[in-house]
């Protein structure tokens, strides 16, 4: 094996230390490190493309984020959330991501600053991206479901992700990634509509159909489940080697 640059040094030992915290105590170090990873075959998909099309306000495609956010407004106020938020936070990255990870809705700290996972759940979110992908956050898009916060943290009611999911998929439609993670129960209703617990979702690929377009789901975890039952980051771990796989990142 070839010596390493100490960045190279610097961001096995940063994986390393990730793996560690999801409870690995070996690796098996490949004898052909160096070959390129070919993109896995896609893992078996569940059933039939989510029906979220008919929520997608009919738009044409190829619209911007600015586009968006201009037509969200500085000061929306289509559900009872806009009452106690003090920032709109629409959702950050590259706005051309073949990753987009959504989640809930912001918290505090999110209010505070208008930035998307930007608190405690938002720096695992990190380690996840960058220790665990690979990837830096920018080169990845992330946004909520709703974009003000519910107050003390609750979980948004049916009418504000009602009023608010139409924008999160023109997003998804304007960035056209290959792949959505959607990080627990709330994204994983708004994107994929399922009964159950939502380790029943979890684990594979689903097919996400967004009018014309079409791509990838994964839900996995929220950072702030992983954050109360650390014992759960193992499997939200698999769900992110899944996307890995898919994008050809491992
Ligand atoms: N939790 C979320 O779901 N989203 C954020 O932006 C922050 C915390």
């Amino acid at each position: 094996m070839p010596a390493l640059t100490p960045e190279a040094r610097q961001k096995l030992a940063a994986y390393l230390r990730f793996q560690q915290e999801l409870g690995l105590e070996r690796v098996r170090i490949a004898p052909d490190l160096g070959a390129a990873a070919a993109p896995a075959p896609m893992a078996a998909a569940a059933a039939a493309p989510a029906p979220v099309a008919a929520a997608v306000a009919a738009r044409p495609a190829g619209e911007s984020l600015e586009a968006i956010q201009t037509d969200l407004g500085p000061d929306c106020r289509r559900c009872k959330l806009h009452q106690e938020r003090h920032r709109i936070v629409f959702g950050e990255g590259d706005a051309q991501a073949e990753l987009v990870f959504v989640g809930e809705g912001p918290g505090a700290d999110e209010d505070a600053q208008g930035r998307p996972f930007v608190g405690r759940g938002g720096q695992l979110l990190n380690d996840m991206i960058q220790k665990g992908m690979g990837l830096r956050r920018e080169q990845v898009y992330i946004c909520n479901v709703v974009k003000c916060r519910p107050p003390g943290n609750r979980t948004p009611e049916a009418e504000e992700c009602a009023a608010c999911s139409p924008f999160l998929l023109r997003q998804l439609r304007a960035i056209r990634p290959r792949m959505v993670c959607a990080l627990g129960a709330t994204a994983a209703q708004a994107l994929r509509p399922y009964k159950g617990a939502l380790a029943s979702v979890r684990g594979v690929i689903h097919p996400l159909r967004l009018e014309e377009f079409e791509t990838r789901l994964v839900v996995t975890y929220h950072p702030a489940y992983l954050l109360r039952d650390p014992s759960q980051k193992r499997e939200a771990w698999k769900d992110l080697q899944l996307i890995m796989d898919f994008l050809g990142l491992r």
